[in-house]
């Protein structure tokens, strides 16, 4: 066993890093305060390949792996956490569930798109009365000829300011639980009945587009059925956050690591008591204290990625991984922000916008009690 990166992984590593010094740190702070991602660096990322990195080749994709993912979200979160999100959602929760369960031709018309960057993805299941419980969700899809007619409205959907793709769950047997009677539709944006409210104003990843969608008499041909069969929505939605949590447990090591390189810095030029700050043993068990749970909650997540690339089963790693890195994010950014004292608390400084950015990380995708149902129900306890 051998816990260093191989060298095509630090290549990768090394070109991410790059590109979220170069381009998404310097516009980080101004999409915060503006509540508002900038296209052009949307663009930029497609261009780059950044939204079809675990997709094989044959669909347009960057014919790489969860790993290679995984340090793409931790260098963009290090940067802005709202760029890894939109990664995020778009890859493991969009395009994977389709590239997962999508059919030949589904896979054709709807994955290439997405993970060659011409299209940008999202995902639209939590409802304003189901949220952890997923089961009481109530949008619905009736089948009419060879169309259905969805019927229902969704709330927090990340992307959906933008997105051209819409992955929408909705029941279509009201007769079973939701486990057996839901099922997942594609949707393209301009679908007659499709509306997107404006941006929810939130507390962290401001800049990232988050709304409610609204479902009115939306009608979608029958092959827009993920998988062709009917029922296998719950399954979908569950797969994806599973493989999701990976990517948001890399975006909460993203914000830590950030968090703390930007308090290193500080502490060695900020001078009180006639010495820097870093010279203080507070300063460096404190730095010590937090570097080694990051490292952690990285090693967590690296073993999580590696499950899911060599098949092996990964939704408890992953849950691990979720869990102890989110709880890290938050705790780190709050022990930067003191570390830098009044100017971590101001806005001119980033450490405030990572411990603001933190907090979402132990909610979407599965809370952290959610994730403690996830792990305790693997330890055979009845
Ligand atoms: C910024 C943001 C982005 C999001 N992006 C998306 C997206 O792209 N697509 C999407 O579909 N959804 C998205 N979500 C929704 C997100 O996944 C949910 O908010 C999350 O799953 C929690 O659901 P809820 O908000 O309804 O909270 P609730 O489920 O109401 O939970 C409230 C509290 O009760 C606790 N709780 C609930 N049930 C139990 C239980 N059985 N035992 C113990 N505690 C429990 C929870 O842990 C939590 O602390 C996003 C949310 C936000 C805020």
């Amino acid at each position: 066993m051998d816990f260093t990166l191989p060298q095509e992984y630090l290549d990768l590593q090394d070109l991410y890093r790059k590109f979220a010094e170069e381009k998404v740190k310097p516009l980080a702070r101004e999409m915060d305060e503006n509540e508002k991602y900038d296209m052009g660096l949307l663009q930029e990322m497609k261009d780059c390949g950044f939204f079809g990195i675990p997709f094989d080749e044959k669909y347009g994709g960057a014919g790489s792996d969860v790993l290679s993912y995984v340090l793409c979200m931790e260098e963009m979160s290090k940067a802005d956490a709202s760029t890894g999100v939109t990664i995020s959602v778009h890859t493991s929760l969009c395009a994977s569930s389709i590239d997962q369960f999508g059919t030949e031709e589904q896979k054709e018309k709807w994955l290439r798109p997405l993970a060659n960057g011409t299209k940008i993805g999202c995902f639209s299941l939590t409802e304003p009365g189901a949220g952890s419980d997923v089961s009481s969700a109530r949008t619905t899809a009736v089948k009419e000829g060879d169309e259905y007619v969805i019927n229902g409205e969704k709330i927090f959907t990340t992307n959906s300011g933008f997105a051209d793709t819409f992955l929408v769950f909705a029941l279509t047997d009201k007769s079973v639980p939701a486990s057996k009677g839901m099922s997942a539709f594609l949707v393209d944006r301009n679908t007659p009945g499709l509306t997107v409210t404006p941006d929810i104003p939130r507390m962290g990843i401001r800049a990232a587009s988050n709304a409610a969608v609204v479902y009115e008499n939306v009608r979608v041909p029958a092959e827009n059925l993920l998988g062709g069969v009917e029922g296998k929505g719950f399954k979908i939605a569950m797969k994806a956050l599973d493989g999701g949590r990976i990517g948001i447990a890399a975006q909460a090591v993203g914000i830590a690591q950030g968090a703390l390189n930007e308090a290193v810095r500080y502490v060695k030029e900020r001078v009180q008591f006639g010495r820097p700050i870093a010279a203080f043993q507070n300063t460096q068990f404190k730095l010590a204290e937090m570097q080694t749970m990051i490292d952690a909650a990285r090693l967590l997540t690296y073993r999580a990625a590696v499950a899911k690339d060599n098949g092996q089963p990964y939704n408890v790693y992953a849950a691990m991984a979720k869990l102890t890195a989110s709880d890290v994010a938050n705790q780190v950014t709050r022990g930067c922000v003191q570390l830098l004292g009044g100017y971590g608390f101001a806005r001119e400084y980033s450490v405030e916008r990572m411990m603001r950015d933190a907090k979402i990380t132990e909610i979407y995708e599965g809370t952290s009690e959610v994730m403690k149902m996830v792990i305790s129900g693997s330890m055979n306890l009845k």
